[in-house]
C-alpha cells in the first residue's frame, strides 16, 4: 500500500480523537482467526471460539488502563488491524457515554 493511503488515513476524521489514548473499540470481543499468534495467557474460549481476553469492565486485558495503549500492537489480531478508525462501529462507539 502507498505511503499517501497511509498518510490520508491518518489525516482524515479530525471530528474523531487520536486512536492512542481512546481504546473504545478495544472493549468489544475480538475472536482469534488462524494465523493470529497472541500470548496464550490473553486468551479465552467462548462456546469453542478463541478471544482475546476482556477485563470486568470489558476492556481487552492487552489494552493498557492507563495509557489506552494496545500492548501487544506489533502482534495484535487480524480483527484489530483491519478496525478502521472513522467507520461506522467506530463512531457509534464513541457516540455511546
Ligand atoms: S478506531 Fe475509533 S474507537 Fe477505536 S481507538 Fe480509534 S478513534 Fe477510538
Ligand atoms: S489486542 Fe490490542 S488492539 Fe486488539 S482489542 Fe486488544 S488492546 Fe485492542
Amino acid at each position: 500500500m502507498s505511503r499517501a493511503v497511509v498518510l490520508r488515513s491518518i489525516t482524515t476524521h479530525s471530528d474523531l480523537p487520536p486512536c492512542a489514548g481512546c481504546g473504545r473499540c478495544c472493549h468489544l470481543v475480538v475472536e482469534l482467526r488462524p494465523g493470529d499468534v497472541v500470548p496464550e495467557e490473553l486468551v479465552v474460549e467462548h462456546d469453542g471460539a478463541r478471544c482475546m481476553d476482556q477485563r470486568g469492565d470489558g476492556a481487552c486485558v492487552a489494552l493498557d488502563p492507563a495509557t489506552q495503549l494496545c500492548t501487544i500492537y506489533a502482534d495484535r489480531p487480524q480483527t484489530c488491524r483491519d478496525f478502521a478508525r472513522g467507520e461506522n462501529l467506530c463512531r457509534r462507539i464513541l457516540a455511546q457515554n
